[in-house]
């Protein structure tokens, strides 16, 4: 399977593959209709490539029956872009279409109304992310193909645009395919964003590829043909071929291995795909008879499959003048598990239609359980290591193997196992060795966790380490069970241990500072705050850091102007820089009609032949254009923030590389750094940041700092 689309993409010849495939006339006839409907549709549109825009709801069909999805799958791949683009009505679409089409498209529009979330996301595109998701998975299916086609054409767009794009394929669509076991989609996606994501190293790796690259052709040719003829002599049927890695991935193991591409050892694989089980390890016998095997690279994934479900033999073989190559042995089966992964499970051989979530990705639902308890940021991050982690698979002491994000705990295992069993949890052993529970257990070991009967319970500490949203969900649940009132002291005692650092107290928080707090959160009052603290909900150093250090506090600082880098200079005068939306080499002016200021809303405006002029949003001069020749715009750096900070810290002649190192590794100048030793060490430093929230992270990150006592804003 390779995605790629026909000579001449056309709607006859998928209607004839279906029809080859066995689908029903009835139902061959309504994909037809679907087709006819979106061409109506989308009539005169054109697409940046040129081409006729069903061109696009086209490939998106074709790549969604190479994926042997169902019916209705490739009626709302047709249809998907016809509510948006469109003057079709979702009304007329399920009258049209039926209701299960329907929701498909409507989930595909949505999925696309989800904003770019990046790394430091927000917690609520990523809800409604998984709300659409958990609906009907299928709704996925047909956005990675609209998003595959999406970026085969990507190379139209300007180039900004064109990074954005390849950056959310990278960061959010390729990892979603990883996850739903979509292996060849996730290698595809992400080759097709390297390009514009890291131009320079995708060059570099190319470069580095490219070198030997014949030579390794012939090789791999030439094992190939040995293999086949071993085979042969053992009458075993199968299809062996040579396997390039994907370049997004080669480069990904290149970092990891210094750039030294003779240490990676599947830069070509061979895959033999064979009829059945037995013969996976019959070949993999004849293969380690006539080649010594690299010991620690024999894996068994038909024995114990990968989180994802992946299935295969896998080893590295020293084979013709004692080179290293991978061989992957696998039946047909596991093999078009491996390439359509969650698509497998419409499939045209399955029967069965059910929209059930298959049990590997029970944690979709899981996770959207739990999102109503935990707060936004905890949320997030259940999310990140649910989807965006690495798995690894560590074992019981039966041999039961156990999935678990990377960087779990022993805490995190006792609660996957049984919430009991995290409830009475007081000690772990990896691999026969006492290990803390805060422990980062690695892929393959082997965990036994040591309970006792007296019902301890699980200790508040764990919160800080856990790295499920299991084990965070079940111990809060544990100490939400407390007595009340002990929660509350608990809550108190925390709270004034941490606001003791700025030389405060529970007592003395004013009724300001309270209400403010109480303004931007869902607590009533401080009683509820501290049990929250008590019961785990709340971050002592978050009610602190909400309290005294959140934006509302601090004021962006004027006369700034000068310190930004000028773009156009009119008059001399200094200006800080506009970015337009989609456009980077036109010429920019400031519009004499309403010359606005900086830092004033503005929007740009495509002139005949003098490139864009800025306008004030207000400026009735553009307000009521209604063409779309009037583009969003934005003054680069709108506020600068300035600060002065002080420190005390135990004596350590460290203390102040130890605060700009922090800081430098944030992007944070630091000016007019001044230190004084008694008997502590008093700091005082001034700092400049572009984001007002970007304050907290500051203050958090240099009270980390051990030896730090105190952390104070001067002004
Ligand atoms: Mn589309």
């Amino acid at each position: 399977m390779r995605f790629k689309l026909p000579q001449n993409p056309n709607i006859d010849d998928l209607l004839s593959i279906l029809k080859k495939r066995g689908v029903s006339s009835v139902d061959v006839e309504r994909i037809k209709r679907a087709y006819l409907k979106a061409d109506e549709c989308h009539k005169g549109q054109i697409r940046k490539t040129g081409e006729a825009y069903i061109m696009h709801p086209l490939a998106t069909a074709y790549y969604l029956v190479e994926l042997g999805m169902d019916y209705a799958s490739i009626v709302a791949g047709l249809l998907h872009d016809t509510i948006e683009d469109t003057d079709y009505k979702i009304e007329n679409l399920e009258k049209d279409f039926g209701s299960e089409v329907a929701s498909l498209v409507e989930g595909v529009t949505r999925l696309g109304g989800v904003k770019y979330f990046g790394k430091k996301g927000k917690a609520e595109d990523l809800r409604k992310l998984l709300l659409i998701m958990a609906k009907d998975l299928r709704v996925i299916v047909v956005k990675l193909t609209d998003r595959l086609h999406n970026m085969q054409t990507v190379y139209a767009l300007p180039s900004l645009k064109r990074k954005k794009i390849a950056k959310e394929t990278i960061e959010i669509y390729a990892p979603l395919a990883s996850r739903l076991g979509m292996g060849e989609m996730k290698g595809i996606l992400e080759d097709l964003s390297f390009k514009y994501y890291l131009p320079n190293e995708y060059k570099k790796t190319l470069l580095l590829l490219g070198k030997d690259q014949d030579s390794r052709d012939v090789y791999v040719s030439e094992v190939v043909s040995q293999i086949k003829e071993k085979l042969k002599r053992e009458k075993i049927k199968a299809q062996i071929e040579g396997r390039a890695k994907h370049l997004y991935s080669l480069y990904k193991k290149l970092e990891r291995h210094n750039n030294d591409i003779s240490k990676i050892y599947d830069l070509e694989a061979i895959r033999i795909i064979v009829g059945s089980i037995s013969d996976c390890y019959k070949v993999l016998g004849i293969v380690h008879k006539e080649w010594k095997p690299l010991l620690k690279r024999i894996k068994d994934y038909i024995a114990i499959p990968k989180p994802n479900g992946y299935r295969s033999l896998h080893t590295t073989v020293f084979a013709l003048e004692g080179k290293i190559i991978e061989i992957q042995i696998k039946t047909q089966e596991m093999h078009e598990e491996a390439e359509w992964g969650i698509a497998a499970h419409w499939h045209y051989k399955e029967i069965k239609k059910s929209k059930e979530v298959p049990e590997k990705l029970r944690w979709i639902n899981k996770l959207l359980s739990w999102q109503k308890e935990l707060g936004a940021s905890e949320f997030m991050e259940g999310f990140k290591s649910d989807v965006f982690q690495d798995r690894i698979f560590v074992f019981t002491p039966k041999g039961e193997a156990i999935d678990l994000p990377e960087g779990a705990t022993p805490v995190d295992f006792a609660y996957a196992i049984h919430t009991q069993i995290g409830n009475s949890c007081i000690g772990a052993k990896v691999n026969g060795k006492i290990v803390p529970l805060s422990y980062d257990l690695k892929n393959g070991s082997l965990i036994e966790i040591i309970t006792s009967k007296k019902q301890l319970g699980p200790s508040r500490d764990w919160i800080r380490f856990v790295k499920t949203p299991t084990a965070l969900h079940e111990i809060r649940k544990w100490l939400r069970g407390q007595d009340k009132d002990k929660n509350l002291d608990i809550g108190r005692d925390l709270l004034n241990k941490e606001l003791k650092k700025i030389g405060k107290t529970v007592d003395k928080i004013s009724r300001k500072d309270l209400d403010f707090y109480k303004a931007k959160n869902t607590y009533g009052d401080l009683d509820s705050i501290l049990v929250a603290i008590g019961e785990g909900f709340l971050k002592p150093k978050r009610v602190l850091s909400d309290l005294y250090f959140s934006e509302n506090n601090i004021k962006p600082k004027s006369g700034i102007f000068d310190k930004i880098l000028p773009i156009f200079n009119k008059n001399n005068r200094k200006e800080p820089k506009i970015i337009v939306e989609g456009e980077q080499n036109m010429l920019l002016s400031i519009a004499s009609c309403c010359s606005p200021k900086p830092y004033t809303p503005i929007k740009g405006y495509i002139t005949r032949g003098k490139g864009i002029s800025i306008h004030v949003s207000s400026c009735p001069n553009i307000v009521n254009k209604k063409d779309n020749r009037v583009l969003n715009a934005l003054w680069e750096n709108p506020d600068i923030y300035e600060v002065s900070l002080y420190i005390e810290a135990e004596n350590n002649s460290d203390i102040l590389k130890k605060i700009t190192d922090i800081l430098s590794k944030m992007l944070i100048e630091a000016r007019n750094i001044n230190l004084k030793k008694n008997n502590i060490s008093k700091v005082t430093l001034d700092i400049e940041f572009a984001k007002p929230n970007q304050l907290k992270e500051i203050v958090e990150s240099i009270s980390d700092i051990p030896e730090v006592i105190l952390v104070k804003k001067l002004k």
